[in-house]
């Protein structure tokens, strides 16, 4: 970075955490607008929207999400928020829901609000929509004009939600200290067009302390169905912290070799945090971080149940060529491994894959595995 350079973060205009958090909904759909479309990509919202809907009878269309967030979804969509005159979207569920109103909302020139059922990916408060083919590969992303209006997270629906996704978001809010940590060393760019702040430097390092300080607690609770403090710190490393994070902070080498590893077959069964949290592993051997911090971060990984082998993501007995693949497809060019500060190439990224690889299955304590 030179220095001229034009350091740039952006936010979310709002963002609202908390039990129950769902029940303003009304409200805020008639402060942002006369005329809203939920886009609900969960069942279990049936439980509370019918309830929602009457308190402001007239005002809300419902339409069920089909899957996948994909160009005929939004353009489907989009017809139908177009053709009843919305000018509120409210995306209501997952990572792909929240994409979708997001491009549906820019392309109607409607006001956004996001109500994650989930707290798995950092999707909630970004300005970019991911948008994949009907077969579920990605096809490209969407830039939208600014972040979302709301976001709207209630906490007591995500302790309810499987805790295999909260352990998937945390393995993505792991990433976000590490890349911006790479992108502040070498001086790259962010995903807001400019470099980063302080401000969203710090809010990375905040997000991998609370992550260390109340994951374990936040799994538990979890898996209790409960509400904790611990949860809530979690909740908002993995939305808030995270998305401001990668967004305002940038990228590095976590993600990229995620990407590499998606175009292993075994790896589609699970979640994008998932592979992300064994993409941060063998970033550290990439950029050859001290072993204190190595061993801090597997401890971490296995304390919460994140994968720390290529066994645990899907990939057993890889051959050379399948790790090649992987690691060439991470040094693509444009991909954000670039922004690491230190010599990148396919042979360097597949050492470190498989040093990531022998470290999870040379130091498996099973007890610790287990919560
Ligand atoms: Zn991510």
């Amino acid at each position: 970075m030179k220095p001229d350079d034009l350091r740039t973060a952006i936010f979310p205009t709002r963002y609202i955490q908390g039990p129950g958090a769902i029940h303003t909904l009304p409200e805020w759909i008639l402060k942002l607008g006369s005329n809203a479309l939920i886009i609900s990509g969960r069942k279990s919202a049936d439980i509370f929207l019918p309830d929602l809907i009457q308190r402001i009878p007239g005002v809300v269309h419902v339409e069920r999400f089909r899957g996948e967030c994909t160009r005929k979804e939004i353009e489907r969509i989009r017809t139908l928020a177009g053709n009843a005159g919305c000018d509120v979207v409210v995306a209501l569920g997952g990572g792909k829901v929240i994409d979708t109103g997001k491009a549906v909302a820019m392309e109607l020139d409607a006001k956004i609000i996001i109500a994650p059922t989930i707290a798995s990916n950092d999707a909630p408060c970004s300005a970019i929509s991911i948008v994949y083919n009907d077969n579920g590969i990605f096809e490209s992303v969407i830039h939208l004009k600014r972040n979302p209006d709301l976001v709207l997270v209630d906490s007591e629906i995500i302790s309810h939600a499987p805790v295999r996704l909260l352990i998937a978001g945390m393995g993505d809010a792991l990433s976000t200290w590490f890349e911006a940590d790479s992108c502040f060393r070498s001086g790259s760019p962010n995903e807001a067009g400019g470099y980063s702040t302080r401000s969203a430097r710090t809010m990375a390092r905040l997000c991998y302390d609370s992550l260390l300080e109340f994951g374990v607690e936040a799994v538990n609770s979890c898996l209790e169905q409960r509400v904790s403090q611990a949860l809530e710190y979690i909740i908002e490393a993995n939305t808030l912290m995270s998305g401001l994070g990668f967004e305002s902070a940038g990228l590095g080498s976590a993600h990229a070799i995620h990407n590499g590893l998606t175009c292993h077959k075994g790896t589609h069964a699970y979640y994008h945090g998932e592979k992300v949290a064994f993409g941060v592993l063998a970033g550290l051997f990439l950029a050859e971080r001290p072993e204190p911090l190595i061993q801090e971060v597997y401890s971490f990984c296995r304390s919460v149940g994140l994968p720390v082998t290529l066994a645990m993501i899907g990939i057993n007995d890889p051959t050379e060529d399948d790790l090649k693949r992987i690691a060439e497809k991470a040094c693509l060019p444009g991909e954000s491994i670039w922004h690491e500060p230190v010599e990148i190439n396919a042979d360097r990224v597949m050492k470190a894959i498989k040093k990531a690889d022998q470290r999870g299955n040379n130091a498996h304590h099973p007890s610790t595995d287990k919560l």
